[in-house]
């Protein structure tokens, strides 16, 4: 291995952080909130948009060693539910100057995707990081997540009062959308502009209207059977309703782990109010945690959409794009790399709390190359 001392994570500077005084081991985060109950959930989502990009690899494995930290400091079991949100759009169709989208799933049910090459980077990482850490973890497509029970329960409170919901979760045009796709093709509005939402008693009833096969209506009843697509406010909102009806129905203490950018201005102006509004009390709230952001040299997120959208992205190589090249130029032992550098994050508050950029990771990996290992040895 190479020295410690010449490790670029042993250079780096640490500006004072507000939460960092608080703390003195990350664990202390969810301490009282897991006081008294028998396990610890993290969730974590991640859209199937193809191969996962260098920030959903450092995602995901830092929840699995805030998993493995948390449960060794607090003593106690620890599990991962990873949503897998297969309700990605993945083709997008312009008919009559509207916008219409099918999604991955629809695509990969009707063989115009492959399973595999959408979904086997992420279980990939999965199995890896399972076997790295030891915590077992849950794989739950979107279509499982829509139909549970706390999340159908949070639909129908959001749907019976859409005058309060609709500034915050769709402020800027005030069309909330839990959109339904026709039964025919499978095509789902993007504008929602024909979507009209019904609470009924026990069901919501979503009507929309295909261009090419006329007016339809979905019927989601809260204890099951229909489908819809919610959007990532409305996910987002019934995914803290969900944590919370959890911590009663597996005793658990749940967390949701996501990149810092779901912090910060989403926590405060989507997930809290709407919490608030749905009258879940504070000492039920999930805790949310938030892993570090890889910014580019500019100081933004490390975009994938960007990347693709312009076909070179700030000069990034295309390693930090999708974890198939990562692996292919470093092995699978890169892996082992990130994950000594995350289960740092995982441990000490002035490592969580941070960004870094993708010359750190540059250097990181850099350093701990085979090759340069050989040369420093
Ligand atoms: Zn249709």
């Amino acid at each position: 291995m190479t020295p410690i001392s010449a490790s670029p994570s042993d250079q780096l500077i640490f500006a004072p952080v507000g939460i960092t005084h608080l703390t003195g081991d990350n664990a202390d985060l969810i301490r009282a909130a897991a006081a008294g109950r028998s396990r610890i959930r993290l969730t974590t989502a991640a859209q199937l948009n193809g191969v996962p990009h260098f920030g959903t690899v450092v995602t995901m494995l830092t929840v699995f060693a805030f998993a493995q930290r948390t449960g060794e400091v607090l003593d106690l079991p620890v599990s991962i539910v990873f949503d897998a949100l297969e309700n990605a759009p993945a083709e997008h169709l312009t008919i009559d100057s509207e916008i219409y989208t099918r999604s991955v799933g629809d695509l990969i049910d009707t063989g115009h995707l492959d399973r595999a090459e959408r979904v086997g980077g992420f279980e990939q990482l999965l199995t890896w990081a399972h076997r790295r850490s030891g915590i077992t973890y849950e794989f739950r497509p979107y279509n499982v997540y829509q139909g549970l029970r706390p999340v159908r329960e949070c639909l129908h409170h959001i749907a019976s009062r859409l005058e309060t919901f609709a500034p915050i979760v769709a402020p800027h045009d005030g069309i909330i959308r839990i959109r339904p796709r026709c039964p025919s093709c499978r095509l789902m509005q993007k504008s929602a502009k024909d979507l009209r939402i019904t609470a009924l008693s026990g069901a919501i009833r979503l009507d929309s209207r295909c261009p090419r096969h006329g007016p339809y209506a979905e019927l989601v009843h809260i204890d099951g059977g229909g489908w819809y697509d919610a959007n990532t406010p409305v996910r987002s909102v019934q995914k803290g309703y969900l944590l919370a009806a959890e911590r009663d129905l597996y005793d658990a203490c749940s967390v949701s782990v996501d990149g810092a950018d779901w912090g910060g201005a989403w926590h405060a102006h989507v997930l809290a109010p709407a919490l608030a509004h749905l009258g879940i009390p504070p000492t039920h709230w999930p805790v949310s945690i938030f892993t570090p952001l890889i910014t580019d040299r500019t100081g933004g997120k490390l975009s994938k959409t960007l990347y693709v959208a312009r076909g070179t992205y700030a000069n990034l190589p295309e390693l930090f794009l999708n974890l198939d090249v990562l692996l292919a130029q470093h092995g699978e032992q890169i892996l082992d790399l990130i994950w000594a550098e995350v289960t740092r994050w995982a441990g000490e508050p002035r490592r969580l709390h941070r960004t870094y950029t993708v010359d750190y990771i540059t250097a990181l990996l850099e350093a701990g190359r085979p090759s340069e290992q050989l040369r420093t040895a």
